[in-house]
């Protein structure tokens, strides 16, 4: 049998959105022919700038954005065709860390009826049991059990966002998916909390998609990487592949800032430009716009995926003939 939790096959998602200029009808191609597989126990990070797709990836992995076309498979079973029962016992199994613990948590309500809810709503167990549930996933992440009684105005920052973890954690899912988890918190505290998110994934072999545009927390924090651009994967491996040895362009940029795994600073590349409206998706090559490597091939046709090495892929005519 294979270790694969997650498997992503061929996946659209399109919405459409209305233009604010003209009120004519737009589609926004978020999502556009993406493939990878998460393995249980790892972390995966998908990298990339604002409005690249990786948070409606993400979504349409919990199944919260509805997919275009292809497939998403949770051990082994796609999740666009279950049922509404099935649905439900997913939902179960796969729980989403917010960006901003400030907005994510219920003001009104205390952190034990917080986290007592997904209990209440999905399972049977006695109200001792929930209790000791509440206790044990509180400890997990690092806090006491006497807050329970308290709201969420009356914790810090990152100790709101230790609350959101355990509520994510309480149904004891087997993958997480963390949007931004740190970059609402102030720098002293992000440290913290990534901490707590290794931890959870030595000791529990918890598997994550972490969704950052923040290069030293992947390099800390990844087993694997995929680089997002226009909502294509541009390059998928290791997290020693893309930082020791990347190849796409856009990756080099992204990393031209972050100092290798070897000490050794990336090749800069400098990022020119905005990233094109996912209304509008440029022809060929998606990221032809601002590459500084860019062919007349580049303009009209696109690259497919070329391993360049096991396990590690890129989408550039720079490696399709190597
Ligand atoms: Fe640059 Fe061409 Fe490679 Fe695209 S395919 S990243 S435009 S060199």
């Amino acid at each position: 049998m294979d270790n694969n939790l997650l498997k992503i096959n061929n996946l659209y998602v399109e919405y459409i959105t209305t233009n604010p200029v003209n009120d004519s009808k737009q589609v926004v191609h978020a999502v556009n022919g993406v493939n990878f597989t998460i393995k249980i126990g790892e972390i995966f990070a998908l990298a990339g700038e604002s409005g690249c797709g990786k948070s409606t990836l993400a979504r349409t992995i919990l199944n919260l954005e509805k997919a275009k076309s292809g497939e998403i498979l949770f051990k082994g079973k796609n999740i666009l065709t279950f049922t509404r029962k099935e649905l439900k016992e997913y939902r179960k199994s796969a729980q989403m860390i917010f960006q901003n613990p400030y907005s994510s948590l219920n003001p009104k309500m205390k952190i034990i009826d917080t986290l007592k809810e997904p209990l209440d709503i999905n399972t049977d167990y006695s109200d001792i049991e929930k209790y000791n549930i509440i206790n044990d996933t509180i400890k997990k992440v690092g806090l006491d059990i006497d807050i329970i009684n308290k709201y969420p105005h009356e914790f810090s920052g990152g100790q709101r966002q230790r609350i959101a973890i355990a509520r994510a954690l309480i149904l004891n899912p087997e993958l997480i998916i963390a949007d931004e988890p740190v970059s609402a918190l102030d720098v002293s505290i992000q440290a913290q909390i990534i901490n707590l998110l290794k931890t959870l994934k030595n000791d529990y072999n918890l598997t994550f998609i972490l969704i950052t545009h923040d290069m030293s927390i992947i390099k800390y924090l990844a087993d694997k990487v995929a680089i997002m651009y226009l909502g294509e994967i541009v390059e998928y491996g290791t997290s020693s592949q893309i930082f020791v040895n990347p190849k796409h362009p856009y990756t080099k940029a992204l990393l031209s800032a972050v100092p290798k795994l070897d000490g050794t600073k990336s090749d800069a590349i400098p990022l020119s430009g905005d990233l094109p409206s996912p209304t509008n998706l440029p022809s060929g090559c998606k990221f032809h716009t601002r590459c500084p490597y860019c062919m007349d091939v580049c303009r009209s046709c696109s690259p497919s995926d070329k391993e360049v090495f096991d396990g590690h892929n890129v989408k550039c005519f720079l490696y399709l003939n190597t």
